[in-house]
Protein backbone atom coordinates (compact mmCIF):
# COMPACT_ATOMS: atom_id res chain seq x y z
CA UNK A 1 0.00 0.00 0.00
CA UNK A 2 1.72 3.16 -1.20
CA UNK A 3 0.45 6.57 0.43
CA UNK A 4 1.75 10.05 -0.50
CA UNK A 5 1.63 13.11 1.60
CA UNK A 6 1.44 16.59 -0.43
CA UNK A 7 1.01 20.18 0.25
CA UNK A 8 2.71 23.41 0.17
CA UNK A 9 5.66 24.24 2.72
CA UNK A 10 4.98 24.08 6.06
CA UNK A 11 1.28 22.26 6.00
CA UNK A 12 2.76 19.76 8.26
CA UNK A 13 3.07 16.77 6.13
CA UNK A 14 5.98 14.74 8.19
CA UNK A 15 4.02 15.39 11.25
CA UNK A 16 0.73 13.97 9.56
CA UNK A 17 2.99 10.90 8.08
CA UNK A 18 4.88 10.25 11.41
CA UNK A 19 1.59 10.42 13.15
CA UNK A 20 0.11 8.09 10.61
CA UNK A 21 3.60 5.94 10.51
CA UNK A 22 3.41 5.54 14.40
CA UNK A 23 -0.26 3.96 14.30
CA UNK A 24 0.16 1.70 11.27
CA UNK A 25 3.31 -0.01 13.74
CA UNK A 26 1.01 -0.43 16.83
CA UNK A 27 -1.43 -2.02 14.43
CA UNK A 28 1.43 -4.35 13.34
CA UNK A 29 1.88 -3.31 9.44
CA UNK A 30 5.95 -3.24 8.55
CA UNK A 31 6.22 0.68 7.71
CA UNK A 32 8.43 2.59 5.30
CA UNK A 33 8.43 6.08 5.67
CA UNK A 34 10.63 8.15 3.14
CA UNK A 35 10.51 11.15 1.30
CA UNK A 36 11.47 13.76 -1.90
CA UNK A 37 13.45 15.21 -2.69
CA UNK A 38 16.17 13.24 -0.91
CA UNK A 39 15.32 9.90 -0.15
CA UNK A 40 18.46 7.64 -0.54
CA UNK A 41 21.99 8.37 -1.17
CA UNK A 42 21.69 9.81 -4.49
CA UNK A 43 18.63 11.90 -3.72
CA UNK A 44 20.99 13.53 -1.08
CA UNK A 45 22.74 14.76 -3.44
CA UNK A 46 20.37 15.92 -5.73
CA UNK A 47 18.43 17.73 -2.92
CA UNK A 48 21.73 19.66 -2.02
CA UNK A 49 22.30 20.63 -5.45
CA UNK A 50 18.40 22.09 -5.59
CA UNK A 51 17.69 23.73 -2.43
CA UNK A 52 21.27 25.52 -1.93
CA UNK A 53 22.10 26.31 -5.91
CA UNK A 54 23.01 29.97 -5.88
CA UNK A 55 19.38 32.42 -6.84
CA UNK A 56 18.70 31.61 -10.66
CA UNK A 57 21.05 29.33 -11.13
CA UNK A 58 18.50 26.41 -11.85
CA UNK A 59 16.19 26.81 -14.83
CA UNK A 60 13.22 25.31 -14.28
CA UNK A 61 13.35 22.91 -16.81
CA UNK A 62 16.72 21.92 -15.34
CA UNK A 63 14.79 21.33 -11.76
CA UNK A 64 11.95 20.04 -13.12
CA UNK A 65 14.57 17.09 -14.58
CA UNK A 66 16.60 17.10 -11.20
CA UNK A 67 13.40 16.34 -9.44
CA UNK A 68 12.42 13.58 -11.95
CA UNK A 69 15.67 11.95 -11.42
CA UNK A 70 15.44 11.97 -7.59
CA UNK A 71 12.09 10.92 -8.08
CA UNK A 72 13.06 7.90 -10.71
CA UNK A 73 16.01 6.43 -8.23
CA UNK A 74 13.69 6.48 -5.01
CA UNK A 75 10.97 4.91 -6.89
CA UNK A 76 13.27 2.21 -8.15
CA UNK A 77 15.95 1.56 -5.19
CA UNK A 78 13.35 2.22 -2.48
CA UNK A 79 9.77 2.38 -2.91
CA UNK A 80 9.25 -0.58 -5.59
CA UNK A 81 10.97 -2.85 -3.70
CA UNK A 82 9.61 -1.92 -0.17
CA UNK A 83 6.02 -2.19 -1.72
CA UNK A 84 7.06 -5.74 -2.97
CA UNK A 85 8.25 -6.80 0.39
CA UNK A 86 4.63 -5.65 1.36
CA UNK A 87 5.35 -3.27 3.36
CA UNK A 88 2.92 -0.11 3.13
CA UNK A 89 5.11 3.00 2.12
CA UNK A 90 4.75 6.74 3.46
CA UNK A 91 6.46 9.00 1.55
CA UNK A 92 6.55 13.27 1.98
CA UNK A 93 6.25 14.44 -1.36
CA UNK A 94 5.68 12.44 -5.01
CA UNK A 95 4.72 13.28 -8.44
CA UNK A 96 1.90 15.97 -7.57
CA UNK A 97 4.62 18.14 -5.57
CA UNK A 98 6.20 18.07 -8.97
CA UNK A 99 3.18 19.01 -11.18
CA UNK A 100 2.15 21.94 -8.59
CA UNK A 101 5.46 23.80 -8.17
CA UNK A 102 7.50 22.83 -11.65
CA UNK A 103 4.04 22.49 -13.77
CA UNK A 104 1.76 24.88 -11.90
CA UNK A 105 3.89 27.70 -10.03
CA UNK A 106 6.96 27.61 -12.65
CA UNK A 107 4.25 27.54 -14.85
CA UNK A 108 6.47 24.61 -17.10
CA UNK A 109 2.83 23.02 -17.49
CA UNK A 110 0.43 20.41 -16.23
CA UNK A 111 0.45 17.62 -18.75
CA UNK A 112 4.12 18.02 -19.57
CA UNK A 113 5.10 17.60 -16.03
CA UNK A 114 2.81 15.26 -15.31
CA UNK A 115 4.10 12.91 -18.30
CA UNK A 116 7.69 13.82 -17.05
CA UNK A 117 6.46 12.36 -13.55
CA UNK A 118 4.90 9.20 -15.01
CA UNK A 119 7.97 8.44 -16.92
CA UNK A 120 10.03 8.54 -14.39
CA UNK A 121 8.48 6.27 -12.22
CA UNK A 122 6.75 3.98 -14.71
CA UNK A 123 3.41 4.53 -13.98
CA UNK A 124 3.39 4.10 -10.42
CA UNK A 125 1.00 6.14 -8.65
CA UNK A 126 -0.02 5.96 -5.12
CA UNK A 127 -3.48 4.30 -3.95
CA UNK A 128 -3.95 7.56 -1.81
CA UNK A 129 -2.71 11.24 -1.43
CA UNK A 130 -3.16 13.33 1.02
CA UNK A 131 -3.24 16.45 0.13
CA UNK A 132 -2.78 18.88 3.48
CA UNK A 133 -3.87 22.20 1.89
CA UNK A 134 -2.35 25.31 3.09
CA UNK A 135 -2.73 29.37 2.27
CA UNK A 136 0.11 30.43 1.27
CA UNK A 137 0.67 32.91 4.65
CA UNK A 138 0.22 30.59 7.49
CA UNK A 139 2.68 28.00 5.35
CA UNK A 140 5.20 30.85 5.11
CA UNK A 141 4.84 31.47 9.37
CA UNK A 142 4.98 27.79 10.12
CA UNK A 143 8.42 27.53 8.47
CA UNK A 144 9.73 30.73 10.17
CA UNK A 145 13.21 31.17 9.39
CA UNK A 146 13.70 30.27 5.75
CA UNK A 147 17.21 29.01 4.54
CA UNK A 148 17.19 27.35 1.02
CA UNK A 149 16.19 28.92 -2.08
CA UNK A 150 12.95 27.36 -2.76
CA UNK A 151 10.93 28.16 0.26
CA UNK A 152 12.73 32.00 -0.05
CA UNK A 153 9.85 32.05 -2.86
CA UNK A 154 7.36 34.77 -2.67
CA UNK A 155 3.40 34.33 -1.42
CA UNK A 156 2.33 34.68 -5.03
CA UNK A 157 4.40 31.57 -5.94
CA UNK A 158 3.00 29.73 -3.21
CA UNK A 159 -0.65 30.51 -3.54
CA UNK A 160 0.43 29.16 -7.20
CA UNK A 161 1.66 25.92 -5.91
CA UNK A 162 -1.73 25.74 -3.52
CA UNK A 163 -3.71 26.00 -6.54
CA UNK A 164 -2.15 23.90 -8.71
CA UNK A 165 -2.36 20.92 -5.65
CA UNK A 166 -6.35 21.56 -5.44
CA UNK A 167 -6.50 21.36 -8.87
CA UNK A 168 -4.51 17.95 -9.19
CA UNK A 169 -7.39 16.67 -6.74
CA UNK A 170 -10.08 17.97 -8.18
CA UNK A 171 -9.31 15.97 -11.69
CA UNK A 172 -9.15 12.38 -9.36
CA UNK A 173 -11.07 13.13 -6.13
CA UNK A 174 -11.09 8.74 -5.97
CA UNK A 175 -7.53 9.18 -4.99
CA UNK A 176 -7.19 12.06 -3.09
CA UNK A 177 -8.04 13.06 0.44
CA UNK A 178 -7.84 16.94 0.97
CA UNK A 179 -7.49 18.26 4.73
CA UNK A 180 -7.77 21.71 6.01
CA UNK A 181 -3.89 21.58 7.37
CA UNK A 182 -4.98 24.16 9.47
CA UNK A 183 -7.07 21.87 12.07
CA UNK A 184 -5.34 20.69 14.90
CA UNK A 185 -2.30 17.69 13.92
CA UNK A 186 -4.69 14.81 15.90
CA UNK A 187 -7.99 15.82 14.34
CA UNK A 188 -6.22 15.57 11.03
CA UNK A 189 -4.47 12.16 11.48
CA UNK A 190 -7.38 10.88 12.39
CA UNK A 191 -9.38 11.43 9.18
CA UNK A 192 -6.27 9.93 7.74
CA UNK A 193 -6.82 7.15 10.03
CA UNK A 194 -10.47 6.53 8.86
CA UNK A 195 -9.64 7.08 4.92
CA UNK A 196 -6.96 4.78 5.09
CA UNK A 197 -9.20 1.67 7.03
CA UNK A 198 -10.64 0.27 4.09
CA UNK A 199 -7.56 0.65 1.85
CA UNK A 200 -6.25 -1.86 4.68
CA UNK A 201 -8.44 -4.16 4.93
CA UNK A 202 -8.93 -4.97 1.09
CA UNK A 203 -4.73 -5.23 1.77
CA UNK A 204 -5.71 -8.23 4.24
CA UNK A 205 -8.75 -9.51 1.91
CA UNK A 206 -5.93 -9.85 -0.82
O1 LIG B 1 9.34 19.21 1.46
P1 LIG B 1 10.76 19.61 1.53
O2 LIG B 1 11.04 20.73 2.48
O3 LIG B 1 11.68 18.45 1.73
O4 LIG B 1 11.08 20.17 0.07
C1 LIG B 1 12.27 20.85 -0.19
C2 LIG B 1 12.01 22.08 -1.04
O5 LIG B 1 11.80 21.73 -2.39
C3 LIG B 1 10.83 22.89 -0.58
O6 LIG B 1 11.23 24.23 -0.46
C4 LIG B 1 9.82 22.75 -1.70
O7 LIG B 1 9.14 23.94 -1.85
C5 LIG B 1 10.69 22.43 -2.90
N1 LIG B 1 10.08 21.56 -3.92
C6 LIG B 1 9.93 22.03 -5.21
N2 LIG B 1 9.44 21.18 -6.17
C7 LIG B 1 9.12 19.89 -5.88
C8 LIG B 1 9.26 19.42 -4.56
C9 LIG B 1 9.76 20.28 -3.59
O8 LIG B 1 10.23 23.19 -5.50
N3 LIG B 1 8.70 19.09 -6.85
Amino acid sequence: LFVAFEGGDGAGKSTQSGLLGAWLEAQGYAVRRTREPGGTGLGRQIRDLLLHGEDGSVSPRAEALLFAADRAHHVASLVRPALERGEVVLTDRYLDSSVAYQGAARQLGHDEVRQLSLWAVEALVPHLTVLLDVPAGVGRERRGDVHDRLEREADAFHDRVRAGFLDLAGRDPGRYLVLDATLPAEQLAWAVRERLLPLLEGLLAA
